[in-house]
This record gives C-alpha cells, sequence and structure tokens, in this order.
C-alpha cells in the first residue's frame, strides 16, 4: 500500500512508494514506518518508529488476550483468524523485537536522510502540522493490487540503511 501526504494549506506533497524494510538482526524484525517532518529533508518524511521496550511489552500481552480494540503497531493484531496457531510465531516475533529495542541506542531516524531531527506526527495515518506553513498533512492511501518490483531495504540495528535491492513481491 503506498502512502502520500499532502498539505492542506499549501498543496506541497509527498509519495511514499511501498518498501520492506527490515533490521539486520537474526529474525528480520520488520522497520515501523512513521510519518513525521524531517528537518534535514526539509519536508514531509518518514521515520522508525522505535516503540519503548513497555509498549513492545503490552502489545505482545494485549495479542495473548486477544484485545481486538487496541492500535497494534509492531505487528498485526489478532485478526480472528488461525489465532491459536499463529500466537506461537507472533510472540517469538515480539521477544524478537524486544530484543532489538534493548540494543537500540538512538532515537527514530528519517528513513530517506538517516538524520534524528524528525518531528513524528502523533497517528500513523492521523492529519499533523506542516512547520512554517500552518497547514495540515493529510494522509492518502493507495493500493496496488499487481505483482511488481518492490524496493526491500535493510537496516543496521541503530537504522542507519546498509543495503537495497529490488524484489519481486
Ligand atoms: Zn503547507
Ligand atoms: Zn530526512
Amino acid at each position: 500500500m503506498g502512502v502520500s501526504f499532502e498539505c492542506v494549506l499549501c498543496g506541497c506533497r509527498r509519495a511514499f512508494d511501498d518498501t520492506i524494510r527490515v533490521y539486520d538482526t537474526p529474525e528480520k524484525v520488520m522497520v515501523i514506518p512513521w510519518p513525521c517532518w524531517c528537518w534535514d529533508c526539509d519536508a514531509v518524511s518518514q521515520a522508525e518508529y522505535v516503540p519503548d521496550p513497555a509498549e513492545v511489552v503490552e502489545e505482545a500481552k494485549a495479542w495473548r488476550e486477544r484485545d481486538r480494540d487496541r492500535e497494534y503497531r509492531i505487528a498485526c493484531g489478532p485478526l480472528g483468524w488461525r489465532e491459536d496457531e499463529r500466537e506461537p510465531e507472533l510472540l517469538a516475533y515480539y521477544d524478537a523485537v524486544l530484543e532489538w529495542r534493548r540494543r537500540r541506542q538512538s532515537s527514530g531516524r528519517c528513513l530517506f536522510c538517516g538524520s534524528v531531527r524528525v518531528s513524528l506526527a502523533a497517528a500513523r495515518y492521523g492529519k499533523f502540522e506542516h512547520p512554517g506553513c500552518g497547514g495540515m498533512f493529510e494522509c492518502l492511501l493507495s493500493i496496488s493490487g499487481s505483482i511488481r518490483q518492490i524496493t526491500k531495504e535493510v537496516f543496521s540495528t541503530e537504522g542507519v540503511k546498509l543495503s537495497e535491492e529490488q524484489v519481486v513481491a
């Protein structure tokens, strides 16, 4: 699912392609892209969402309890489909995320320039302010169902991009 952000006041816009992003960890922890204003790109951008260790623990607990009202950020929540079968895999994934998080030192970085000078939006798909303009960025989603090339990027534990390649998704 592609995503773009457009300021309703000044009309500036930036679109982001679907990209698979993983950390260079044994279990391939997924990077959580979050909308932000990047002060070094001087543009709307996407930054890593780096959850607190407590959030990782709480979300895993919510999954075990099949809490469907929670907003799941780290993994897909329980969807009512093969839950008991999927649980061990999910809980192992939360453990891997927690292990990565305990080693992680720096705050979330811009996924394009690597800067930590980013202001993250409060919500993943919500509105947020365009600094210096006063308008609000709105999020637009676009769905592409076709098989195509997609970029896969690998990041270090500290969020520095190590490599990228094209894969067929
Ligand atoms: Zn604006
Ligand atoms: Zn940036």
